[in-house]
């Protein structure tokens, strides 16, 4: 019976809502999902879990299971990086706290970008990004970079991210998230269970990366996101063995935030490559 779940369902198990930095409310993801053959999707929302209420409301109509999720923002080793929690309980009031600080975090630290953004000679951004806002409480470099790329300083939200808002151009802020340790106490404290996200995505040398792994295993971390939209095929084996190595599951999930704006539509990933072992494998 679980077998034949998990050969006919088809997981997406990352993407974004309205309720943090994506275009699309709940609902439509959850129609979008349906059409394009999706049967297990979780929403994880930047630092952010109002979005999963509303997608459980749709979804037994359209035959798709909700998992519940978040992608939690963390500072490690002065580098940000990405834990999604998956099946998690969105009412935990430690998950709950945590993620409210994060939320306050980002509203400060959106004054500061605004503040290097005018020094830069582009002025208006905290309004200009406040358009783009859909959630009043989350806002995030996302928002800022859809005002930068409606005003004409880059052809696209992708290429704004080539030319401001990271380390060395303008409208950069460093920034300091949640711990590796404590994100990960958030996710298992309310019953649910971490993934590194797009582990390719971060700027780390070889031994960087197995320290990242080891200490991500060592914190009670549970799978990586070995077939996500940002990495290449050669990626996808690649982490498929370090999974392997280190002992953790393989979870697969697109990172989509709208249509034209991410690297995969909902549902449009391959399988896992063989003898990875799916973080679904004993839901
Ligand atoms: P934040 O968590 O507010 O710092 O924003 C991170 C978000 O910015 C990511 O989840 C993406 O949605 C977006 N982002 C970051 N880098 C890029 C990039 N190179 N291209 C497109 N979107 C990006
Ligand atoms: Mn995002
Ligand atoms: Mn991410
Ligand atoms: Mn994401």
């Amino acid at each position: 019976m679980i077998k034949l779940r998990i050969i006919s369902s088809k997981f997406d198990l990352h993407c974004h809502s309205t309720y943090s930095d994506g275009v699309l409310r709940p609902d439509e993801l959850v129609r979008r999902a349906a059409r394009r053959g999706v049967s297990v999707l979780a929403l994880t929302d930047h630092d952010e879990t109002g979005g999963v209420a509303e997608a459980h409301r749709l979804a037994a109509g359209e035959g798709v299971e909700i998992v519940n999720g978040v992608e939690i923002s963390v500072t490690w080793n002065s580098q940000t990086l990405h834990i999604v929690g998956l099946h998690i309980d969105p009412a935990h009031p430690e998950l709950a706290s945590g993620l409210n600080g994060l939320r306050e975090g980002r509203r400060r630290r959106a004054e500061q970008i605004a503040d290097e953004l005018d020094k830069a000679g582009v002025e208006g951004s905290l309004a200009g990004a406040r358009a783009h806002v859909t959630n009043p409480e989350l806002v995030g470099r996302t928002h800022f970079a859809r005002f930068l790329a409606e005003r004409g300083h880059a052809r696209d939200v992708n290429s704004v991210f080539r030319k401001f808002l990271v380390h060395g151009k303008p409208g950069h802020v460093p920034h300091l998230w949640a711990g590796l340790e404590q994100a990960i106490g958030w996710i298992r404290a309310s019953g649910g269970m971490a993934v590194l996200a797009h582990p390719g995505r971060y700027k780390l040398d070889e031994p960087q990366r197995c320290a990242l792994l080891a200490a991500f295993k060592e914190a009670g971390g549970a799978a990586i996101e070995v077939v996500t939209g940002s990495h290449t095929p050669a990626q996808f084996q690649s982490y498929a063995r370090y999974a392997q190595r280190y002992g953790l599951l393989a979870s697969a999930g697109s990172d989509f935030h709208g249509p034209g704006e991410s690297y995969r539509d909902l549902g449009e990933l391959p399988d896992l490559p063989r003898g990875c072992t799916p973080v679904w494998a004993a839901w």
